[in-house]
């Protein structure tokens, strides 16, 4: 259910252990309208979203226990609230409205979650998106900025052929003092391989290994492909070969590889033969499948292709995360916030991340804008992702998005000291995580 006074107010805590305990919630007016909604306010209900209740039509909502309230010498509603399950909630507030009856006055989301997940937080943001030291529009510092304008946690710049621009923009961050991850990233294009492929976080290059001693590099892939048929096509052999050769040597250097858009079409035919797209997924030696992403606005059949294939290959019972990420090449001008990725972790580590996407801990989002979020991820994390996209992320991308509203000034007229203001800004987005999560 949406909480259409989201602006007005905040739920403090909005995700909760499950628990057979009450739990103390406190609902705060940001805004004068607000103040005057929660004087209205004399008994609330708490509704949870997936389980049955009895009774016809709106009958049911007067079965439930009322539960207690007080206003807080502040101002603040306080109330109890107990979440047994795992899901959504709804905490309806409701006015006297005659004869003992109730009417609405709003109404508010929380969430409870098992411990497993109620441990972790989610970060959000892209590992695949270039900058002009390949063919995107702007600096890599430019790009950075970008990224936690769109609201994200953590970004890797990742463009062809190089790793050192994924440098310049970690640097950048460093120099802003933005509490955004950034993060060591490349596309990495292998002599005579079609697929493309991420090295997202690695400690070093994977494209100058492969060109440093090319000879050897071809011998190995050939290794990997030797348990193929015989009768494949030699093209489609090594490249099977060569890819599993990348994702095996990204790994290494620490870092997460991720097969990139499978279904994109490139003069007019599939990049990548069919064939070679099977093996890979089959041997699934990959960490993350690029299911959204976008190098151009009018990519989406190769996005839903991506998608149909994916879920295919889970109905077999593989494991493959999903990830979205906008593959940008023009901040402004192409795509830069319609795909990226929700990894649920501990904490913004690049280890745990990495960890997390391995488990299968993370969503693929493909959002246009104005549209709705479509996810691909597992089940319960979807559910629950939905929920921060209505509750939880407003607010969290408002603050990104002023920092990076600074940092891109900063990078293109030098007209705000970034460095100084950020510092100022900085811890904002943990605190209202902290605030957002029961305390443990
Ligand atoms: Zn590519
Ligand atoms: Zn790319």
């Amino acid at each position: 259910m949406a909480n259409t006074f989201r602006n007005q107010f905040t739920v403090t805590p909005q995700v909760l252990k499950v628990s057979e305990e009450e739990k103390r919630i406190i609902i705060h007016a940001r805004q004068g309208h607000g103040r005057k909604l929660l004087d209205m306010v004399s008994s609330y209900r708490l509704i949870a979203m997936y389980q049955p209740v009895p009774g016809e039509n709106r009958k049911w909502l007067k079965t439930l226990p009322e539960g207690k309230l007080k206003r807080l010498p502040n101002g603040d509603l306080e109330l109890y609230a107990r979440l047994p399950k795992e899901g959504e909630y709804t905490l309806y507030l409701e006015k006297a409205a005659g004869e003992g009856d109730a009417a609405e006055v709003m109404t508010f989301a929380v969430y409870a979650l098992k411990k497993d997940l109620f441990d972790l937080r989610p970060w959000k943001g892209d590992f695949h998106i270039h900058s002009s030291e390949s063919d995107g529009k702007e600096t890599p510092e430019f790009v950075m900025a970008t990224c936690r304008r769109d609201g994200f946690d953590f970004m890797a710049l990742t463009d062809h052929h190089q790793y050192a621009p994924s440098l310049a923009a970690q640097k950048a961050a460093c120099e802003c003092n933005c509490d955004m991850l950034v993060l060591p990233g490349e596309e990495v294009h292998l002599p005579g391989n079609a697929p493309h492929i991420i090295n997202f976080g690695g400690n070093r290059s994977i494209n100058e290994l492969a060109h440093r001693d090319e000879e050897k590099y071809r011998r190995e892939s050939m290794e990997y492909a030797k348990t193929l048929p015989e009768n494949m096509d030699s093209i489609n052999r090594f490249e099977i070969g060569a890819s599993e050769w990348a994702f095996d040597r990204i790994r290494e250097a620490g870092g997460v590889a991720m097969f990139c858009h499978p279904y994109w079409h490139w003069q007019y035919h599939n990049y990548v033969d069919e064939e070679v797209i099977d093996h890979l997924l089959d041997h699934n030696r990959f960490d993350v499948l690029e299911v959204f992403g976008g190098m151009s606005k009018q990519q989406i059949e190769m996005n839903m292709l991506a998608m149909h294939r994916w879920q295919e290959e889970r109905a077999k019972g593989k494991i493959i995360p999903a990830a979205g990420v906008s593959d940008g090449h023009g901040c402004d001008t192409s795509v830069s916030n319609w795909y990226y990725t929700v990894i649920f972790a501990e904490k913004l580590e690049f280890p745990l991340l990495a960890e997390a996407i391995r488990a299968d801990r993370c969503v693929g989002v493909h959002r246009l804008p104005g549209e709705h979020p479509l996810l691909a991820g597992n089940f319960r994390l979807c559910k629950f992702t939905y929920f921060l996209f209505r509750e939880f992320y407003p607010r969290h991308d408002e603050i990104c998005h002023l920092e990076g509203t600074i940092m891109r000034s900063y990078y293109s007229e030098g007209s705000i000291n970034a460095p100084e203001v950020i510092s100022s800004l900085s811890g904002a987005v943990a605190s209202f995580m902290r605030s957002f999560w029961e305390e443990n």
